[in-house]
């Protein structure tokens, strides 16, 4: 029978690499905490028609990317639901905030969420089909100063805390205005005049982005369509006084922050809701799938799905890149346990649990062997997973005096098992 191997695109996490997803979910969590965000779970089964009236239909996406099927349900007389796998949150929370009318509050409402997305991307190396973000988003009705540059302002710098905290040196934060909906339309229009004579000579993604969807082709990464793109007309000329000034408060209040970031006039998010503030977070370390994460404004998302009108500003992180990059900066490497325990002989197995579950209990983390290993090999198991050895014979279990071997230093000593925790927690052994 052929082996059953996990699907295309997804993977298996393994310890000790999933230490690392947990401690970047516990410093994300700490840090939201302290910007005062609360975390939200939404479904990861949505109604498809969420994210095409939110992403946008043209977008890579919703045209291609989506896991999607007709759900019949079990009577005859269910209407069959078309259903997706969600592909990014930030729809599903603005459907949860209009769904239970959280608006109604009058106040901003700071969630962040931690979880799997799907999309039918091709895989490689940083890109998969299920993959996690971790992401937040500041929402509320326009009286609760939603629309304000300084929450654009106070997200990008949780960013910028975030990653320093996480130990991701070398991050660049690029940033860019798409306007207004009234800018974007008529920057769409400026892009489909100047994009008549030079779209033939494009590829053919662009070719029909030119017609449909002309913002797009700003996304396009055919290394012969670049020089085409550079001569095309920027959308920053397109922004009325209002975006402008948004914009202009925005990077006047990172300036103040001291928040360094540059302006990409060609970043305009492969996702249609994006208004006024665009930005990604990269980092050299990624290769070819450079971006850490991106986000932006979305001041029309709430009513496109049939809500009040809710400005708001997010952003999603790609988890894995996250992991990718601090493996690569190899900030990441695995803990050792405290100590290995290794019995010598069967019967003091029982023994050597009783202590294990002593020092666990004081909070140390300790890797129990076996009495049937011979002691060269409790010396290799230990050195592999622990920072010292303790042996335990039946002398050490009548006398209560611990053989201690530190593997930093190399030095062996008797410890009276009163001691050994406190011994044990000393980083750098006795
Ligand atoms: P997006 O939702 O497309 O704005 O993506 C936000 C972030 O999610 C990106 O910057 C990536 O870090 C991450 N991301 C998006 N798609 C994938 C994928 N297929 N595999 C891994 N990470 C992804």
């Amino acid at each position: 029978m052929a082996t059953l191997k996990a699907v295309r695109g997804t993977r298996d996490l393994l310890p000790p690499e999933t230490a690392l997803w947990n401690r970047i979910e516990a410093t994300a969590r700490d840090v939201f905490a302290r910007y005062n965000f609360g975390e939200i779970r939404t479904p990861i089964i949505e109604d498809t028609s969420l994210f095409s009236r939110s992403v946008g239909e043209e977008t890579d996406i919703v045209s291609k990317e989506m896991f999607t099927w007709q759900d019949r349900g079990r009577l005859r007389s269910d209407h069959a639901q078309s259903l997706t796998l969600r592909p990014e949150n930030t729809a599903g929370v603005v459907r949860a905030y209009v769904e239970h009318k959280l608006g109604d509050a009058g106040q901003l409402q700071k969630f962040y969420y931690i979880g799997p997305q799907f999309r039918r991307e091709r895989p490689m190396k940083g890109r998969y089909r299920q993959f996690s973000q971790i992401g937040a988003e500041v929402i509320g009705p326009p009286h609760a100063g939603s629309e304000s540059p300084l929450r654009d302002a106070e997200v990008l710098e949780m960013l910028a805390t975030l990653l320093d905290e996480l130990g991701i040196n070398g991050w660049t934060l690029e940033l860019n205005s798409v306007g207004s909906a009234a800018d974007r339309a008529r920057y769409n229009e400026t892009l489909r005049q100047a994009l008549i004579p030079v779209a033939p000579k494009m590829c053919e993604d662009c070719q029909r982005r030119a017609v449909t969807n002309p913002l797009r082709v700003l996304d396009c990464k055919v290394p012969e369509d670049q020089p085409i793109i550079d001569t095309l007309p920027k959308i920053a000329d397109s922004l009325d006084d209002d975006s402008k000034s948004h914009f202009a408060a925005v990077t006047a209040a990172l300036d103040a922050a001291g928040v360094p970031y540059t302006r990409n006039h060609r970043l305009v998010r492969g996702l249609d809701y994006y208004t006024r503030t665009t930005f990604e977070f990269t980092h050299g370390g990624l290769g070819a799938q450079n971006a850490l994460l991106g986000g932006g404004r979305y001041d029309g998302l709430s009513e496109a799905i049939g809500g009040p009108k809710a400005p708001g500003i997010g952003f999603a992180m790609g988890e894995d890149r996250l992991v990718l990059t601090l493996q690569a900066l190899e900030a990441a490497k695995p803990e050792k346990a405290d100590a290995y325990i290794a019995p010598l002989g069967e019967t003091v197995n029982a023994a050597a649990l009783a202590l294990a579950r002593e020092l666990r209990r004081g909070g140390l983390t300790v890797e129990l062997g076996d009495g049937s290993f011979r002691l060269k090999k409790s010396f290799d198991a230990a050195d592999r997973t622990a920072r010292r050895i303790i042996i335990m014979g039946e002398d050490e279990v009548a006398s209560g005096i611990l053989t201690v071997k530190d593997f930093s230093t190399g030095i062996q000593t008797k410890v009276p098992r009163a001691e050994l925790a406190g011994v044990l927690k000393t980083p750098g052994g006795k």
